[in-house]
């Protein structure tokens, strides 16, 4: 059966809603969205830490971060409609990093600028934690999402504007022209969808669309885990994020109660074999022992491994894919998506809609911009 659509989204993960909500926000008639989960956010977008961070080193990417930031802080009214709970719980955040006679982080000067960051912790917030990082920094606008809000609210809002969401709805392959040209796409379920635009924003399932295009996506698929603890000492689960990029380590409260805690591991994985890595586990139990004693012993009650895909610069792909008049991407989001996603869902409606436009952002989100033309290959290390 051929179905018609203006803009076609592919993937109802924090990429694809955002961007269907960005269109709807402009107006756009004629939006469907294809996921080939029954449920939107089943991916990436429904296995993070929710951590609103804009203390990013790629400036493209802080950007972006901090315009999702000010949205967060307050959210248009269609978002506050559809939203079951608040987004964002502004818990704030202690960075550690850096050691002594380093030179200053690479954020620092634009997060200053917008007055995002202060020098040091501020006394109600000192804690027992023993940090790796030499310089502590405040940062009371980051915090918690609420990201099984944050898809309620984009999916309420993309709804309510007349953007079509379609689940189970699996895109099997590409439809091109006789030149090459991508028109559409092909269904599992034996649809074949023509669109004026389609938009790519697949998670982790980039490669093999990338390579039905000759080309390889510029990004990595890597695996993350997080680990949920209860402590037994008395604690405070509305404290800040503390996160010591010294040690490749962070944790938070959740509001369920549970304690959230990450090693920042980031080795190549394939997102149709994820796997844990039982090491993990050990890992991250030796780090508590080590560095959060002041919790008391802690109740370790689940795990789970997602994936993250990441490109060289550490910055997304919007952009229109070289030599294809039609096709998009809204992808390579990254440890970053949660954080991105109101500043990013506005942007890529713009790049969709009024595509010849330039700018020195735009530039920076190209699919083909330098930075990520050498793809290393390169295994991190857990700890
Ligand atoms: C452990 C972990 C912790 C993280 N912590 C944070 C954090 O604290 N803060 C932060 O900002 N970010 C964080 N992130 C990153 C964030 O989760 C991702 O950047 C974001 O979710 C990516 O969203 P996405 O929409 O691109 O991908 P996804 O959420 O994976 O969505 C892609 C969707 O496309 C669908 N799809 C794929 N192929 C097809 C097809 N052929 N047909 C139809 N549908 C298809 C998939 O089913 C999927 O639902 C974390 C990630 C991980 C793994």
């Amino acid at each position: 059966m051929l179905q018609r659509a203006e803009t076609l989204i592919v993937g109802g993960g924090v990429a694809g809603l955002a961007t269907a909500w960005g269109l709807a926000q402009r107006g756009a008639q004629g939006v469907h969205l294809l996921e080939r989960e029954s449920r939107l956010g089943f991916w990436s977008s429904g296995r993070n830490a929710g951590i609103l961070r804009t203390a990013i080193h790629a400036p493209a990417t802080r950007q972006i971060a901090l315009t999702s930031a000010r949205t967060f802080a307050d959210p248009p009214p269609e978002l506050r409609a559809h939203a079951p709970e608040p987004l964002f719980d502004p818990i704030g955040l202690l960075l550690f990093e850096g050691h002594a006679g380093s030179p200053d982080p690479m954020w620092l000067a634009d997060l200053q600028a917008a007055g995002a960051v202060q020098a040091g912790a501020p006394a109600e917030f000192e804690s027992a934690y023993v940090a790796e990082g030499a310089r502590a920094w405040w940062l009371p606008g980051a915090g918690r999402v609420q990201v099984d809000a944050l898809i309620e609210a984009l999916r309420g809002a993309a709804l309510e504007a007349g953007v079509q969401i379609h689940t189970q709805a699996q895109v099997e392959s590409l439809w091109k022209d006789g030149a090459g040209q991508v028109q559409g796409v092909h269904t599992a379920n034996g649809e074949r969808w023509e669109a004026e635009r389609i938009v790519l924003a697949p998670g982790a399932w980039v490669q093999p669309f990338a390579q039905s295009l000759g080309l390889p996506f510029p990004a990595r698929t890597t695996r993350r885990h997080l680990f949920f603890a209860v402590p037994t000492a008395a604690w405070n689960p509305e404290a800040p994020v503390i996160w010591d990029d010294a040690a490749g380590f962070y944790f938070l409260g959740t509001r369920q109660g549970e304690l959230l805690l990450s090693l920042c591991d980031g080795d190549d994985a394939d997102p149709d074999h994820l796997i844990a890595d039982p090491m993990l586990a050990r890992l991250v139990q030796r780090r508590a022992r080590a560095s959060l004693g002041f919790l008391g012993p802690l109740d370790w009650r689940r795990s789970l491994v997602g994936i993250r895909t990441v490109s060289e610069d550490d910055v997304p792909v919007i952009d229109r894919h070289p030599g294809q008049e039609r096709l998009f991407w809204v992808a390579a989001l990254g440890g970053h998506g949660v954080t991105l996603s109101l500043g990013l869902g506005p942007l890529a409606a713009e790049i969709l809609l009024e595509p010849e436009r330039t700018s020195p952002l735009r530039a920076a989100l190209a699919f083909d911009h330098p930075d990520r033309q050498v793809q290393l290959v390169r295994n991190y290390a857990p700890l």
